[in-house]
């Protein structure tokens, strides 16, 4: 079968489109026929380093992903439209023994240790794949399985958003800040924004940002003090770490919450303890989201409530011309490819 696979890492060199052999079903999964995938900032990860994460090369690459299933225990599931949720857990441990498989010690990610979604066939436990609502193309759906996930349980799990409270949402125009934008607008929430780039917060206006701030880090806390009338926001959903936290802790309400779930620019920032315990700031690490989730993300999406964003789309042979643009941080929604 056709397959973008990974050979190596360091570069797009690394990057390859062949053949390798189709997954053989087990029982209690699926083989799914991949109609979409998308491209994720752990995909370029994965090419550029990989270090930290167990795997064998080669690998097929793809986190999140969406197909029909060709394959299954149960006839009734043949020729459904499903979109995966890209975790594979153990089952026993601690933590999935009480109801948290996001937790999960042993979790193993597609695309990250074992073979992804970027491929003309894959196998996931039967679990594993959600029935795609009837308004979602593939695309759409494959979208949903990291970073749409990510920041509704980012959003709702974590800072426990309600309507009519202030969220701010650094560097919008990524994946994850995007779809907290809009999942934000979605349950009722006053939504600020920031970016340097003048095009993405007019676009985000377009989504139904509130406020957009444009500025450097330090005159991002007084901006957000004037758009709040000195009081701050409730809320901050935050991806790049670094000297943004200075600025960041800043902009929050006594009692407020931040919530992180990445460090692209430093994961070691200065952060103010004093402001932390006198003010009962809360911050929230997260990553991704449990099956629950997902299912009731896709019910908001059957709903209409959400629509997630596809800014541009490749055939799976060109794989790197779509890792070229992700990196490239010009995009304002997701990169989809199409198998
Ligand atoms: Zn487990």
């Amino acid at each position: 079968m056709k397959a973008a696979f990974l050979t190596g890492h360091g570069g797009n060199e690394v990057v390859a489109v062949g053949e390798r052999p189709r997954p053989q079903r087990r029982p209690g999964e699926i083989l799914l026929r991949m109609k979409a995938a998308t491209v994720n900032r752990v995909d370029l990860y994965m090419r550029n380093s990989g270090a930290g994460i167990t795997r064998r090369l080669p690998q097929i690459m793809g986190v999140d992903g969406a197909g029909i299933v060709e394959e299954a225990d149960s006839s009734a599931l043949v020729g459904r439209s499903v979109t995966l949720y890209p975790g594979i857990v153990c089952g026993r441990c601690e933590f999935c023994k009480r109801g948290e498989p996001v937790l999960c010690a042993k979790m193993s990610l597609l695309g990250e240790h074992r073979d992804g979604t970027m491929a003309e066939f894959v196998c996931v436990p039967t679990e594993n794949g959600l029935a795609i609502p009837n308004n979602l193309n593939f695309a759409q759906a494959a979208a949903l399985g990291v970073n749409y996930l990510t920041a509704w349980r980012m959003l709702l799990t974590k800072a426990k958003l309600q309507h009519g409270e202030t969220v701010l949402v650094f560097g919008i125009g990524g994946g994850v800040s995007l779809a907290a934008l809009q999942i934000a607008k979605a349950v009722g929430a006053r939504v600020f924004v920031t970016s340097r780039s003048a095009e993405k917060l007019g676009r985000a206006k377009d989504l139904g940002a509130d406020a957009i701030v444009d500025a450097p880090p330090d005159s991002i806390a007084p901006e957000i003090m004037r758009l709040t009338e000195g009081r701050g926001v409730d809320v901050m959903i935050e991806n790049i770490g670094g000297p943004i936290w200075t600025a960041a802790l800043k902009c929050l309400v006594r009692g407020g919450r931040i919530v992180t779930c990445g460090a692209t620019i430093g994961d070691q920032p200065p952060a103010d303890l004093r402001r932390v315990f006198i003010r009962q700031l809360q911050i929230f690490g997260s990553t991704l989201g449990s099956p629950d989730e997902f299912a009731a993300l896709l019910e908001w999406c059957a709903e209409g409530r959400i629509v997630p964003l596809i800014f541009a789309r490749y055939p799976l042979h060109q794989i790197r011309a779509a890792l070229l643009h992700l990196e490239s941080g010009e995009q304002f929604g997701k990169i989809a490819i199409d198998i």
